[in-house]
């Protein structure tokens, strides 16, 4: 899971370079930074390792939603649909960009549906946000299918599954626009980070100006650039960007042992209870090895089953129940908590977000338990022992 529990010599060479020779402002300052750019280094080697034709790095995964949805002309009254199993930042860069989500039930691969997405497209409908939970992918060519049948633009909230890929293609390149995120509990971290990669031109020029108040960067001198768009500054620092220099050269590495130690717990938990499902994946090979998910066979059991592996110290997260990942929680949302009036109409009419019947999500995220894995155990074999015990 974690790209923190790998930081060593490389990452503190590559920070002290910045201190060293650098200069800790991405652009410019061509004279003070002895040539060191670490920002478009990441850049060069994201849009290489991921085969993409451009790759933008901001300040953050919500930052990287945001500037994805303004890139691609999203605005008041338009309507994205996105699952109500993510993490809140995919409804919050919706909202704050005028938009509305419009919730669609997932199905056992943890991310939309497509014939649930069906049921809720609207003459608003502009795009489809496709969260990649969990390390893994949803079911892509179907839902890219729709989205061209229906004129949508597709986003590929990648942030939790760099790294994974659907018939050989990386997860986050397949959409119109896609995004990573480089927080810290993260696949590979910047401390605080994230991207976009797209293929489309337009959206890239759109998304760097955007993350810098509007400068078109081209030149030397900052102060005489022109701002051909309104902005935000969602820039990443020098620092954070040499610690994901460091980190993306090891994401292969970081992706294998992730999942070498997800076989082990997976075989272990196959082994002990013939009756647990794992979550669905459109192509085993391209998980990025995360997370293990599975179902209970009922409400009761997952509950129980949580609560001892709790008493065991085995690390899962109860998504069902958990403030950050499933609608249950999202009062903030239904309450329009805001001091400010934003520009969506619903804050106008008051309406509830989540008017869609959510039994189907309900029933999947109820019984499924989650185990983040990690690069680093004491002893697998012992987490492997203790699993298969309270599974059995
Ligand atoms: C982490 C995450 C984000 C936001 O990333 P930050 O870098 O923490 O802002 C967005 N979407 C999903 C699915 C995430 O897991």
């Amino acid at each position: 899971m974690p790209g923190f529990e790998w930081i060593d010599e490389k990452e503190k060479e590559s920070v002290l370079e910045v201190l060293d020779k650098g200069f800790i402002f991405r652009y410019n300052f061509d004279g003070a930074r002895h040539d060191v750019w670490k920002a478009k280094e990441l850049e060069n080697k994201i849009s290489k390792k991921m085969n993409v034709g451009y790759a933008h790095v901001v300040s953050s995964g919500t930052a990287a939603l945001t500037c994805a949805f303004n890139s691609i002309g999203i605005g008041e009254g338009d309507e994205v649909i996105v699952a109500p199993f993510t993490f809140v930042a995919s409804i919050e860069a919706i909202l704050l960009a005028g938009a509305i989500p419009v919730y669609a039930n997932i199905d056992k691969s943890l991310c939309l549906n497509v014939d649930e997405i069906k049921k809720v497209i609207t003459p608003k409908t502009k795009a489809i946000n496709l969260v990649h939970m969990c390390g893994s992918m949803g079911d892509i060519d179907a839902i890219s299918a729709l989205a061209k049948e229906h004129n949508l633009l597709l986003v590929e909230d990648a942030c939790q599954a760099i790294g994974g890929s659907y018939k050989g293609k990386k997860l986050g390149t397949i959409g119109d626009i896609g995004t990573y995120s480089f927080d810290s509990v993260k696949t590979i971290t910047c401390g605080e980070g994230g991207a976009i990669v797209t293929n489309n031109e337009d959206f890239y020029e759109y998304a760097h100006k955007y993350s810098d108040h509007g400068h078109d960067h081209i030149g030397a001198d900052r102060g005489a650039e022109s701002h051909p768009l309104i902005g935000y500054n969602f820039r990443m620092s020098e620092l954070n960007a040499a610690l994901g220099v460091a980190q993306i050269d090891k994401l292969d590495d970081i992706i294998s042992t992730q999942k070498k130690n997800k076989s082990i717990l997976k075989e272990s938990v196959k082994k002990a209870n013939n009756k647990i499902i794992f979550r669905k994946l459109y192509d085993e090979d391209g998980d990025n090895g995360s997370f293990l998910c599975f179902f209970m066979p009922s409400a009761k059991e997952t509950e129980d089953t949580v609560k001892a592996l709790g008493e065991n110290k085995i690390p899962c997260a109860y998504w069902y129940n958990n403030n950050w990942h499933y609608i249950k929680k999202w009062e903030h949302f239904d309450n329009l908590a805001s001091k400010s009036k934003l520009s969506s109409p619903l804050y106008e009419n008051n309406k509830k977000y989540n008017s869609l019947d959510l039994k189907v999500s309900d029933d999947i995220m109820s019984c499924l338990i989650t185990i983040p894995i990690f690069l680093k155990y004491e002893n697998i074999e012992d987490v492997a022992n203790k699993l298969a015990n309270i599974l059995s």
